[in-house]
């Protein structure tokens, strides 16, 4: 049986300047990724900042998200929150060196964390065309081992006035 895909599609906001930052001077020709900070809104996640995981082995066409430098990279950014910030964890995301999004690894490996993860996660893909040079993002949303589709936005407000402070998660599963 096919993992059952919710009808409506999930909303993955992300800070424009967050987004600016992550694709400036970006290397296409090896993947990077990371961590994402955030917080949950009524139809998604929003987006504050993409933390990068450095993986010393990544090539062209692979990304693997290591665990205890991922842990300590949120725990240091969690360190220089305000004690009441609704910051936290929200998912993964990575770069492709070409227009796609996530790929089937990609969507278990969200499946995967979703069910070691109190809340919904993103998983954001910044692809990057070669021919024109621009990046895109694309994503999915995963909850309790099912993906959904999403629509990834960019937005100003920081933090968006439809988030509301559902989920004060802050762990990384
Ligand atoms: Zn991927």
């Amino acid at each position: 049986m096919r993992p059952a895909v919710a009808a409506s599609r999930r909303l993955i906001l992300i800070d424009a300047d967050a987004w600016r930052t992550v694709i400036e001077s970006r290397c296409a020709a090896r993947e990077s990724g990371g961590i994402l900070l955030g917080c949950r809104h009524r139809d998604g996640i929003y987006v504050n900042q993409f933390i990068e995981v450095p993986d010393p082995q990544a090539q062209a066409a692979s990304y693997l998200r290591l665990h205890r430098p991922a842990s300590n990279a949120l725990k240091a950014v969690l360190k220089t929150l305000p004690q009441h910030s609704p910051l936290g964890y929200v998912g993964e995301w990575h770069t492709h060196p070409a227009p796609v999004g996530p790929s089937g690894i990609d969507k278990r490996q969200a499946r995967r964390i979703s069910r070691r993860a109190d809340d919904e996660i993103a998983l954001v893909v910044a692809a990057h065309n070669p021919n024109s040079g621009e990046w895109k993002a694309l994503g999915i949303c995963a909850h309790r081992g099912r993906t959904h589709l999403a629509t990834v936005e960019q937005t100003d407000l920081a933090p968006p006035d439809n988030v509301t402070e559902t989920d004060q998660q802050r762990s990384q599963p």
